[in-house]
C-alpha cells in the first residue's frame, strides 16, 4: 500500500476541507453493529422476521427515500428509511417505532466509532502551523455534530459544512465554496481531504484521497 505523508502534502495550504465519514473513521463496522442493534429491537413485536428481510425492508426504504431526496443532506436520514420501512410494512404512519428505531441507529453507531490513529496528531499539527480546519460532509448536521463530539476532535476544527445546510452534496462547488466563505478564503488556499475519488473533490482545489493509503502526519 502506498504511503502518504500528510504534513508535506497541506505544507503550503491554509485551509484543510476535511471528510469526516470513512475518512476519520471506519464507516461500516459502526453502520453493522447499529443496523444489528435496530433488528433486535424490531424484531421482538415481528417474531418471525429473519435479518436478511429486515435488511431488505431496509434497503428497499433507503432506495425510495433516495430517490425523493436525490443530492440532498436527507438522502442520509436514517430517520427517513425507518420511516418510509414501517409505512410500507403497516401502510400507515408508526410514529413512535420509527423515532426509536433512529435514535437506536445512531446511539449505537456513535457508541461504535473509534478514530483513525493519524486523525489527533494531524490536527495537532494544522493548530501548530495556524493552518484552519473545515469539516465538509455529506449528510444531516445534528449527526455530524454528535460524532464530531464523540471523537473528542471538537477543539481541533474551525468549521462544519454539512449537505443538509448547503442544500447540495459533495462534489457541488456550491459546498466547498460554502466552506470556504465561512473562513474568508480563497479556493487556492485550501486542499481537500478525503476518501472518495467521485465526492472529495473540486474542479478549482487540489484533492488528496487517503483510500488504500497508509497515512502518516
Ligand atoms: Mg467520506
Amino acid at each position: 500500500m502506498e504511503k502518504i505523508k500528510l504534513s508535506k502534502e497541506i505544507k503550503n495550504k491554509k485551509v484543510i476541507l476535511l471528510d469526516m465519514d470513512d475518512t476519520i473513521y471506519e464507516y461500516k463496522p459502526c453502520h453493522d453493529f447499529a443496523l444489528e442493534k435496530v433488528y433486535e429491537i424490531y424484531k421482538k413485536k415481528r417474531k418471525s422476521i429473519s435479518y436478511n428481510s429486515f435488511l431488505l425492508k431496509y434497503e428497499n426504504a433507503k432506495k425510495e427515500v433516495k430517490k425523493l431526496t436525490k443530492n440532498q443532506g436527507a438522502s442520509h436520514s436514517r430517520f427517513l428509511y425507518f420511516q418510509y420501512m414501517l409505512e410500507n410494512e403497516s401502510k400507515k404512519t408508526i410514529f413512535s417505532e420509527t423515532h426509536l428505531l433512529s435514535k437506536i441507529y445512531w446511539d449505537s453507531f456513535i457508541k461504535k466509532m473509534t478514530l483513525n490513529k493519524w486523525v489527533i496528531p494531524f490536527l495537532k499539527n494544522c493548530k501548530k502551523n495556524h493552518k484552519k480546519v473545515v469539516i465538509v460532509t455529506d449528510l444531516t448536521s445534528e449527526v455530524q455534530f454528535r460524532k464530531i463530539i464523540k471523537l473528542g476532535i471538537k477543539n481541533y476544527i474551525d468549521f462544519i459544512v454539512t449537505s443538509e445546510e448547503a442544500g447540495i452534496e459533495k462534489p457541488s462547488n456550491i459546498i466547498f465554496k460554502l466552506a470556504l466563505s465561512k473562513i474568508g478564503e480563497k479556493e487556492k488556499a485550501a486542499i481537500i481531504i478525503g476518501d472518495s475519488y467521485s465526492k472529495d473533490k473540486s474542479s478549482h482545489i487540489r484533492s488528496i484521497i487517503l483510500k488504500d493509503k497508509i497515512v502518516v502526519v
